[in-house]
This record gives structure tokens, sequence and C-alpha cells, in this order.
């Protein structure tokens, strides 16, 4: 039975503006292909799409601000081409009142802060251009901190990633902690007050790839009031990569018991994984997963809040006013 009023769904990651020209579809049009695009995420009711703007690392990196740029632009020519179905989420008031029907706010998210070269007056045009949350790193290192690869050295956050996330706060833009090394995590909350969120990670303690969280680093962005985004990627779910809904739920159920609730959300990985657990192939089978967690008890404010409710509360909180008309 769906819920009245409907779920509002938000998903911490996608790579879909990666993916899609790759795969010769348009975000904007419905496609066989890839797991995510406008008229799917509509069918599933989702109110808040995170967008990934992600550095290939097989690229030039000469080539990551232009790369940026590209992957940008992709996303307003299908938010132009939609009519207003694909919004920018920019800013602290869009979130009030009820959602219309079928509108999906995207939020442009840095996957790596490779295209900034270290600058933080190339962060304030990301800004300005839309982006609202950045990942500091992917996997490798760059000039703002160590990537989750590099964790063997030791290596945290550099004084220009310091100097960036100080600027991250004051723009009101959200920090995502997901691939960062251990060591650059722990620079990262020494740094910062507010909540930072994990847009796509799962417990190591279920499954230990490097790639998830430890205990203390999900009691620490729980302490915080930061969210923490499932991965839907079966290897970050079990050790067998053979996944299904109820390996999601595992996930949800382990963080939830260690922080509550409150600090769990979606980040499903879509169009970025090779692979889907069973039951969630694409954006489409995002209300099923509603649909089992209720069925296993959860309350329904509690499915609620996982499913959107939590990331809608912290964005509340981060994202900047809007500038008053002058
Ligand atoms: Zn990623």
């Amino acid at each position: 039975m769906p819920l009245t009023p409907p779920l509002r769904i938000v998903d911490a990651h996608c790579d879909t503006l990666w993916a899609a020209p790759r795969e010769k579809r348009a975000l904007h049009e419905r496609s066989e292909r890839g797991h995510l695009d406008l008229p799917r995420l509509q069918e599933a009711g989702v109110y808040i799409q995170f967008f990934a703007v992600f550095s290939d690392p097989s690229h030039a990196a000469a080539g990551f601000t232009a790369d940026a740029l590209g992957m940008i632009e992709t996303f307003y020519e299908s938010a132009e081409a939609s009519r207003g179905s694909l919004r920018p989420l920019l800013w602290r008031d869009d979130l009030d009142g009820a959602p219309q029907a079928g509108q999906v706010f995207g939020l442009l998210s840095l996957e790596g802060g490779e295209p900034l070269h270290g600058r933080v007056d190339v962060l304030r045009s990301f800004f300005r251009l839309g982006i609202r949350a950045m990942g500091l790193t992917w996997n490798h290192r760059n000039e703002l901190a160590d990537g989750q690869l590099e964790s063997e050295s030791g290596g945290g956050l550099t004084r220009r990633g310091r100097a960036v996330v100080r600027e991250m706060e004051r723009l009101g833009m959200v920090i995502d902690c997901s691939h960062l090394s251990d060591a650059g995590f722990w620079d990262l909350m020494s740094q910062t007050t507010g909540p930072v969120i994990a847009s796509h990670s799962n417990a190591r303690a279920l499954c230990p790839h490097p790639r998830n969280l430890t205990d203390e680093q999900i009691a620490a962005i729980g302490e915080r009031g930061g969210v923490i985004g499932i991965n839907f990627f079966p290897p970050f779910l079990r050790r067998d990569e053979d996944a299904t809904i109820a390996d999601v739920i595992r996930h949800v159920e382990y963080i939830a018991g260690r922080v509550g609730v409150q600090a769990v959300c979606l980040g499903s990985d879509y169009d970025g994984i090779s692979r889907t657990p069973v039951g969630l192939e694409d954006c489409t089978k995002l209300p099923a997963l509603a649909e089992e967690l209720l069925r296993l008890g959860y309350s329904e404010d509690d499915v609620r809040a996982i499913m959107g409710g939590n990331m809608v509360r912290l964005l509340k909180h981060v994202l900047p006013n809007r500038p008053s008309a002058s």
C-alpha cells in the first residue's frame, strides 16, 4: 500500500551525469539502459537526487575542470529540456512547502576536488554554478587530501584541503566524507563542527571493504547529526557479493542500531556500479525498500526518515539562504 502523503525519497549518490553520455542517453529521457533517468525518478517518487560530478582518473588532470563543467552542463541541459520537472536544489527555502508531483530536485555534488586544482576561488565558482556538496577526494591523492586507496600512507587533509573545507562551511555546502582516507576522515572531523555526510558508504563491520565506515567513523558522523547513505554496490554490502535487498537492510539496521535511525539515508551509487542487489535493479525499485522496511516492523516515521527525511533535515540545516534580491 503506498503511503499517504507519498514518501519523499532522497538518494545521496548517482553517477548518471558521467554514465548517460557514454551510454548515449539523456537524463531527461526514459531509457532501458543504466539505472536512473528523470522519468524513472518520477515513477519512483524521488524528491531529491544527488548527481555526482566525477573526475575520471583515466583522463588527463589538466582536463578535470572542463570535464566537471561538461557534466554540470549535461545536468542543466536536461533540466531545461524537462520544462521544470528537474530543478537544481540551491537554497534552503527550496525545501519549504509540499513537493509538487513529478518534480525532482537535483543536487550537484563534486565527487573529488580535482576540478578545483587546489583553489578556493574555483570552489566559489563551482558554488555559483550550483554545486552544493563535495567530497574532497575520490580514491586517489589530490591537492586537498588523500583518498581511500592512499590510506596506507597515513595522509589526511592538506593545508589547501583545510582551507577548502572552511570555505565550504562558510558557503553552506554539504561536506561528504565517502572515499576519503581514514586519516583524512579524522582530519575532516577535527576541522569542522557541523554535520558531515557519507553519501555512499556502508558499515565495515558487516562488510570489510575499505570504502566502508568503521564503527568509530559511524559514531562520529552520528554524533554530529550527519547521515550515511547506504551504497547498493554488492561488494560493499557483503563479502560474497551476492546481494539482495535484505543486505541493504542489514546495513540500515546496523547503523541505526549504533547511532540511531536518524543517521541513515540512501546512497545508491546507481549508474556508477556494474551490478545491483536483487530487488533494487534500478531507481524505480526504491519504493520496494520502503515496503520491505514496513513489512519488517519499522514504523512509518522511521521509514520516511530513512528513505529521505533524514537528508532533508540535514539539507535544511546546511544549505545556504537564498540571497535577498537587491
Ligand atoms: Zn563513489
